[in-house]
C-alpha cells in the first residue's frame, strides 16, 4: 500500500523530505521523533544523512571542542544515582575541596594544549553558595577572561539570577546546567532535586544574557518515549550548546546495571536531537568512548558538531593524540593545527583533571 507522504512521513526510502522540512524552519513532530528513534538499524544511515544535511545548513563547519576541570569533587549531598561524587555512594571518585585559582589555570592551559575553545569550571554540589567560594570562582574566570586564550564557562548548580549575575560580571561565557533527563523520568534519578530547579537555572542564565549549554544523559533506563519527551524540553529551552552524554555505569551507584545503550542507539538519538535543535552546537561528551566504541567518528555525519576533549568528571577520556588525530583524519582540524597541537607542552603539576 502506498503511504500517504507529508514532510514528515518516515516511510521506507530516504528521509530526505525531513531534512528539507527542518532546512526551511519546520519543527520535527514528536510523532516523527519517536518513529526515527525506532527505525531499525538498516535506516539509521538514512537518518544520519537526514541530520547531517541539517548539521551543514545550520552549522557548518563549526566544530565545538571544550574542556571541562571537576574543580570542587566527590562528596556531594545530592543522590543523583548516575554520579560518582554523591556522598550516599561508596565509589572509587576522589574528594577534595575547591581548587585553588592557580591550579584552575593551569587546568585550563592544558585544555587548551588539546585545541579546546571554552573551560568549564565544575563543581559537584548542588549549588555553589555565594560568598567565598562564588568569589573565588569568580576570580578564576576574570583572570581567564582577561588572559582571552579560552572562553571561560562554568557549572556550579542551580544557581540563582544574583550569583548568575556575579559569574556574568566576572566574564563568563557559558553557564551549562542538564535538565539531565526527561522531567517524567527524573524522580527515578534522584529523590533530592527537582527537575524545575534544574529549568528555572538554565532559562535565568539566558534570560540575563549568558550563553547556555544544556543537556542530560541517555541510556539511564528511561523509555523512547521519555527520550523524545527530554528532546522535546531540550527543545524548549533552546539553549546555545547541548552537551550528549550517555551513561557509563559506575559501580556502588543505582544505575551500575544501566548503560546498555548501543552504539547505533547513541548515532539515532544524536540525529534526532540535531532535527530537534537544528542550530545548536551539539557536542558529545560522558561516555563517547564507552557507548560509541569503534562508531565515535560517525557521531560528526549523525549531526553533531562537537565533543569534549580530555578527561570527564570521574572517567577518562581518550589520549590527547587520538582525539586530535580523528578531527584531523575527518578533516575538521587542519594537519597543521594536529601538529601543532602535537607539540609537546610544559609538565604541569598539581592539575588533578585535565
Ligand atoms: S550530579 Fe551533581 S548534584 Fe547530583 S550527586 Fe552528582 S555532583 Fe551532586
Amino acid at each position: 500500500m502506498i503511504q500517504p507522504t507529508n514532510e514528515f512521513t518516515v516511510g521506507h526510502g530516504p528521509l530526505i523530505n525531513i531534512a528539507q522540512a527542518v532546512i526551511v524552519g519546520q519543527a520535527l513532530p514528536e510523532r516523527a521523533a519517536l518513529e526515527l528513534l525506532c527505525l531499525e538499524n538498516d535506516r539509521v544511515y538514512d537518518l544520519m544523512y537526514a541530520a547531517f544535511l541539517v548539521k551543514r545548513h545550520f552549522v557548518g563547519e563549526e566544530l565545538h571542542r571544550c574542556s571541562i576541570v571537576n574543580a570542587k569533587s566527590g562528596g556531594c549531598g545530592e543522590d543523583c544515582g548516575f554520579c560518582a561524587q554523591s556522598a550516599s555512594y561508596e565509589t572509587s571518585a576522589e574528594t577534595y575541596p575547591l581548587l585553588g585559582v592557580d591550579k584552575i589555570l593551569r587546568a585550563a592551559e592544558f585544555a587548551k594544549s588539546h585545541g579546546s575553545t571554552n573551560f568549564g569550571i565544575v563543581t559537584a554540589l548542588r549549588a555553589v553558595p555565594k560568598g567565598k567560594m562564588l568569589d573565588q570562582i569568580c576570580d578564576a574566570v576574570r583572570e581567564l577572561r582577561k588572559r582571552g586564550e579560552i572562553l571561560p564557562d562554568a557549572s556550579l548548580g542551580t544557581l540563582g539570577k544574583e550569583e548568575l549575575q556575579q559569574l556574568k560580571e566576572a566574564g563568563l561565557e557559558v553557564y551549562h546546567h542538564n535538565l539531565e533527563t526527561a522531567r517524567s523520568y527524573y524522580p527515578k534519578v534522584t529523590t533530592t532535586r527537582d527537575w524545575q530547579d534544574n529549568l528555572n537555572t538554565i532559562l535565568w542564565a539566558g534570560e540575563i544574557g549568558l550563553k547556555t549549554c544544556c543537556g542530560g544523559i541517555l541510556g539511564m533506563g528511561e523509555s523512547i518515549e521519555q527520550r523524545v519527551e527530554f528532546f522535546t524540553q531540550l527543545r524548549d529551552v533552546n539553549p546555545n550548546s547541548v552537551p550528549v552524554n550517555f551513561l557509563v555505569p559506575i559501580p556502588g551507584t543505582p544505575l551500575e546495571n544501566e548503560g546498555n545503550i548501543t552504539p547505533l542507539e547513541c548515532l539515532k538519538a544524536v540525529a534526532v536531537l540535531r532535527l530537534m535543535l537544528p542550530g545548536a552546537d551539539i557536542f558529545v561528551a560522558g561516555g563517547r568512548v564507552q557507548r560509541l566504541r569503534q562508531l565515535q567518528p560517525m557521531l560528526f555525519f549523525a549531526g553533531a558538531n562537537g565533543m569534549m576533549v580530555g578527561n570527564y568528571l570521574t572517567t577518562p577520556g581518550r589520549t590527547k593524540k587520538d582525539d586530535l588525530e580523528l578531527l584531523a583524519d575527518l578533516d575538521l582540524i587542519s594537519r597543521a593545527e594536529h601538529d601543532q597541537l602535537m607539540k609537546p607542552v610544559p609538565i604541569m603539576a598539581g592539575v588533578p583533571v585535565s
